[in-house]
């Protein structure tokens, strides 16, 4: 209850009793297109009795959440804390919270879903009807020192003992948006010649996980030699600079003039899309990965023969489960995309490394909430 006769009262009066926690933290802030700030927000409190408060140990700055910095995310609003990937301790949890408890090692799941809803029911978690990708969205992120997991039981999962808390983190979007909106759309065989255009962090993580099919070729395409140096470190067949020779006549050239098997677009712009219907092969799949801002053009004056398909997909993060178990058991090592540490309080600088990737060689970076 507000008296506005009794002036502002003092903040410490919110404190639950007994409480010894801070009231306050600190968190990146988005305060409209260009503006981000390191500052101080009120501590996030348990709302509903699916959630879950989670005390931020590591996080990592998204492609995603430089689209939101410039501007082309409208839904997200001044003051909104940004981030959506990290794992954590659980604080608190509320009533209805079943499978978690204070203590618990977690890694958040960028998407939140009900587990309850027609959406969930099918499994599209990202499309959840009181969930999806809202965290760092349309509600407060995970970069910042706590962060509230609405339904906390089909959203976090049980970090497994001993785990890498750092290639963890590459689980929370990267690897399963990779994987699920890259590789099982595109439907990689093996044998298959694939080409990834954008190498990325999700044109990295796309091109470990289409390994688990043993695809013949693996072609990476991108502007950056860096980038494409590690491609081929981390498995790439061929790498292609398209600033420095006509990537299409070479991929042509590979493929005996076939066009590939699978295209898996991960930068979310017009050139790169009819790229890759410039290059897909008769009963080939491109799967689009990148988002995109601006209507592209479709050639089926080109592909209406071609018995090809066109995939789309926000990651439901299914395939979480699934990943978790092959980065524990080691038959995959994200921690491989990770080049740049910082602490927590060190964001803004974390930031202005992830912006200039070419220059930095950044791909992801980690903040550890010290
Ligand atoms: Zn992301
Ligand atoms: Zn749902």
């Amino acid at each position: 209850m507000i008296n506005s006769l009794q002036g502002p009262a003092p903040v410490k009066i919110m404190a639950s009793p007994g409480s010894k926690t801070a009231l306050q933290m600190n968190a990146l802030v988005y305060h409209g297109p260009g503006k981000k700030a390191w500052e101080k927000k009120p501590k996030p409190s348990i709302l509903e009795p699916t959630d879950a408060l989670v005390k931020i140990s590591k996080t990592t700055i998204c492609g995603t959440d430089l689209h939101i910095l410039k501007g082309d995310v409208p839904e997200v609003t001044e003051g909104r804390i940004l981030g959506h990937e990290g794992v954590g301790i659980i604080e608190e949890t509320g009533s209805a919270v079943t499978e978690f408890k204070k203590g618990d090692r977690v890694l958040i799941s960028c998407i939140s879903s009900c587990g309850k809803c027609t959406y969930c029911k099918k499994g599209m978690y990202s499309h959840c009807e009181k969930g999806g990708w809202i965290l760092g969205h349309l509600i407060d992120g995970t970069q910042a020192e706590y962060v509230r997991i609405p339904f906390a039981d089909n959203s976090l999962y049980h970090v497994p003992k001993n785990a890498d808390e750092e290639a963890l983190v590459m689980l929370s979007d990267i690897l399963p948006t990779a994987f699920e909106c890259g590789v099982l759309n595109g439907q990689v065989k093996p044998g298959d010649t694939v080409a990834i255009v954008g190498a990325g962090p999700i044109g990295l993580a796309a091109l470990i996980t289409a390994q688990f099919y043993t695809p013949a070729e693996i072609i990476l395409i991108d502007i950056d030699d860096n980038r494409l140096e590690v491609a081929k470190a981390l498995g790439a067949t061929h790498s292609i600079n398209s600033t420095k020779e006509d990537a299409i006549v070479k991929i042509m050239r590979l493929t005996e003039n076939k066009g590939v098997d699978v295209a898996i677009e991960a930068v979310g712009i017009p050139a790169t899309f009819e790229f890759c219907q410039s290059i897909i092969g008769a009963g080939g799949h491109i799967a689009n990965v990148g988002v995109h801002g601006k209507s592209v053009n479709l050639h089926l004056e080109t592909l209406w023969s071609k018995n090809i398909t066109i995939t789309t997909r926000l990651v439901d993060t299914v395939t979480t489960p699934m990943l978790l178990k092959t980065v524990v058991s080691k038959k995959l090592d994200p921690a491989k995309l990770i080049t740049h540490r910082f602490s927590l309080e060190n964001i803004l600088v974390a930031y202005d490394a992830f912006q200039n990737a070419a220059t930095e060689k950044t791909l992801k970076v980690i903040l550890t909430n010290e």
